[in-house]
């Protein structure tokens, strides 16, 4: 299996797309992704030959790279290195490619670059079943964001100890994933997904004022609803408003949108047939 790796992209000429082996060793151990996760990455699904959100993940790589100090992703480099990456593979439903770029081996203030297909875990039996799931206080307030932008919220960084770490608390707990809190009581984001719910005829998800991620699923799921005469809103999501909803999905580029069934225990309304077109339109292509 071979795939496209950009070894060094330091921004100021075009750099070369080498395919590489991934099995075999390209980055040092001197460098600060490896040492700090000092860098940040975006995973784009690949579905039919086809990477349907590809401008959205590319727009939110660059703005991540923004908030990191990085250099500007040139976004014609990385389209090559996915269309590389997603040709180089054998054919697969579905595929994920991740892009990586980090601040490159200490001391020499050059960025290190890749792009890597992989088959992808197969979430449908989720779609169908829904996942139970808790909440976890992150310890941030809502305006984290706005009041100290160091700690990079809404940036998609390679430091995603805390957010494993949080997974794992979900499994002592006896649940599959993770809503994040505010500290302040506001609902946030799952460690690797949106949140989405739906009251009535409004769909919502948190805003990304309150430090977390854009979403490209959350989006691609708006268009979706409101093509379909919902009204769809980013606005403040409290914990009541989870469990008082018709239905709540987790949504991400490779699972789509997976239904919460649960919330600390305690069942929640989920609606199979809406999940299931949603998902639909989520494996299309925009143009479909
Ligand atoms: N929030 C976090 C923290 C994530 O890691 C992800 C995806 O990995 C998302 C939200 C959903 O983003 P997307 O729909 O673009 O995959």
């Amino acid at each position: 299996m071979n795939s496209p790796v950009l070894p060094r992209d330091d921004s100021s000429s075009r750099p070369a797309i080498e395919i590489a082996d991934p099995t075999t060793p390209h980055v040092s151990v001197l460098d600060l992704g490896v040492t700090r996760g000092d860098g940040i990455f975006e995973t784009i699904m690949v579905t039919r030959g086809d990477a349907p959100a590809i401008d959205a993940h590319l727009a939110r790589f660059a703005s991540s790279a923004a908030l990191l100090d990085l250099p500007e992703p040139d976004p014609a480099v990385w389209r090559e290195a996915v269309a590389l990456a997603m040709s180089s593979h054998p054919t697969v439903d579905v595929l994920a490619v991740k892009l990586v770029l980090t601040r490159g081996v200490e001391g020499t203030g050059v960025p290190t670059a890749w792009a890597l297909a992989m088959p992808t875990k197969d979430f449908s039996a989720d779609r169908e079943t829904g996942i139970r799931v808790v909440a976890l206080d992150r310890g941030y307030r809502h305006d984290v964001a706005q009041t100290s932008p160091w700690l990079l919220q809404g940036a998609k960084t390679l430091s995603y100890a805390i957010n494993s770490a949080a997974l794992r608390e979900a499994g002592r707990r006896g649940a599959d994933d993770v809503i994040f809190t505010s500290s302040d009581g506001f609902v946030l984001e799952a460690p690797t997904a949106s949140v989405l719910l739906r009251h009535g005829d409004r769909i919502l998800t948190p805003p990304t004022e309150h430090g977390i991620l854009h979403g490209t699923t959350q989006r691609r799921a708006f268009e979706f609803f409101a093509a379909r005469g919902y009204v769809t809103r980013a606005l403040p999501v409290t914990r009541i408003d989870l469990e008082r909803a018709d239905a709540v999905w987790l949504a991400s580029s490779i699972r789509q949108a997976v239904p919460v069934v649960e919330l600390d225990g305690r069942p929640l309304q989920h609606d199979l047939e809406l999940t299931r077109a949603l998902n639909a339109h989520l494996s299309l292509r925009d143009r479909d």
